[in-house]
């Protein structure tokens, strides 16, 4: 473990996220590899980089060269502007037309959602970057690939300046026949749509299509971007799901403070609902970080466990909003003040974002973008 920044005492006392800067830039310089001469990366950096801190990890980024983000919204959007970050940044989400003098005035580059919104954002007459949704068979934003004449009305509209085309696939992380041959059909659909447009006179501008496992899995694509999330931050979503490719790190570990040891003598309960009860005497260690941090309540009666002197630890009983119970009976000593890793290595011992989010039924995006507010970010150095 490398040691932290000089940071306030209390970022560290309670609960805290600690983010590996050389493993993000490490990160982004595999995937950068991965891509056809001419391609950038666009870093996804929407919902604080995934619960890694937007702001840190676009600079970290940048600092890489990378010069193109993606954000959900406007206020993300507006956030990296005045943090200083000069590259494209592209708003994937809707954005109400009427906030089109935001856009332009912080010079972020809105997706077109479909027809309609591109006439609203015209309509307000102020001047604007867009790139196109199009959908290829996902069926989410985007006006229909094979439509190319509502596509070329866009184009046609005033106020907009089209500088890029997109579309974004819903199956590339399965690994059946039936999965390959739709990625493959909405590749095919995608560029017939560019390539229509150039016979229409129309230059379609920036390509992008391939998010994390679109990017790991599919050879190079003659695509101006490639938009990676969850890989950048060194993770797959689900341990079923492999990325495909080697040497990604985890940029996030989770990490709080032992708070109290204590001994629950045999025939006694603990937490709520005394959801845990000793046969025998045990030991417990009380852990401060909870379900209000972002961690799913059902971790503790799924399997949870954390790594305390090395070595796995189980959670018990129900977690509370603020804190849990970890059972340290077996194992090396434990004291208050010690800390327990959540997410992240300790010793030779290690708890993967993938590991925890397939435990609790769901994918380590959501995990990690769901890590609270109240976890100070910190920075490894
Ligand atoms: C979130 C998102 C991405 C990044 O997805 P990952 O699977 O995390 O790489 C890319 N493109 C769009 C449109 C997205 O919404």
């Amino acid at each position: 473990m490398r040691k932290m920044e000089e940071t306030p005492l209390s970022w560290t006392s309670r609960a805290w996220r600690e983010v590996d800067g050389r493993a993000l830039a490490h990160n982004a310089r595999l995937l950068q590899g991965l891509l056809a001469p001419g391609c950038r990366l666009m870093a996804v950096v929407k919902a604080e980089a995934y619960g890694h801190g937007a702001v840190w990890a676009a600079r970290t980024l940048e600092a890489q060269g990378v010069d193109a983000f993606a954000v959900a919204c406007l206020s993300e959007g507006v956030t990296l502007r005045r943090a200083g970050i000069s590259g494209v940044i592209l708003v994937l989400g809707w954005t109400p037309p009427e906030q089109a003098p935001l856009l332009a005035a912080y010079g972020l580059t809105q997706a077109v959602a479909d027809t309609a919104h591109g006439l609203a954002l015209s309509a307000q007459g102020v001047e604007l970057k867009v790139h196109l949704a199009l959908d290829t068979g996902m069926h989410r934003l985007g006006i229909p690939a094979e439509d190319t004449a509502a596509i070329a009305h866009i184009f046609a509209l005033p106020h907009l300046k089209v500088e890029g085309i997109f579309s974004h696939l819903c199956v590339s992380d399965g690994s059946s026949e039936q999965d390959r041959a739709f990625t493959a059909r909405q590749l095919e659909v995608f560029y017939r749509a560019a390539e229509e447009l150039q016979q229409r006179g129309l230059d379609p501008g920036a390509l992008h299509i391939q998010a994390s496992y679109g990017l790991c899995r599919l050879p190079p694509q003659p695509c101006q971007y490639a938009r990676p999330g969850i890989a950048l931050y060194g993770a797959a979503s689900s341990p079923d799901l492999p990325l495909g490719v080697a040497g990604l790190e985890p940029v996030l570990s989770l990490r709080a403070r032992v708070v109290s040891v204590r001994t629950l003598p045999a025939g006694c309960g603990a937490g709520y609902g005394l959801a845990f009860q000793a046969m025998e005497d045990r030991r417990l260690a009380v852990v401060s970080i909870g379900y209000a941090d972002g961690l799913p309540r059902a971790l503790s009666q799924r399997g949870g466990q954390v790594l305390l002197g090395g070595t796995r630890r189980p959670m018990v009983g129900r977690m509370c909003m603020d804190q849990l119970l970890v059972d340290v009976t077996d194992g090396p000593e434990v004291a208050a003040g010690d800390v327990a890793t959540l997410i992240g290595r300790d010793g030779g011992a290690h708890i993967s974002a993938e590991e925890v989010a397939q435990q609790c039924g769901t994918i380590a995006n959501e995990l990690l973008s769901r890590l609270g507010p109240r976890l100070p970010v910190v920075p490894l150095v």
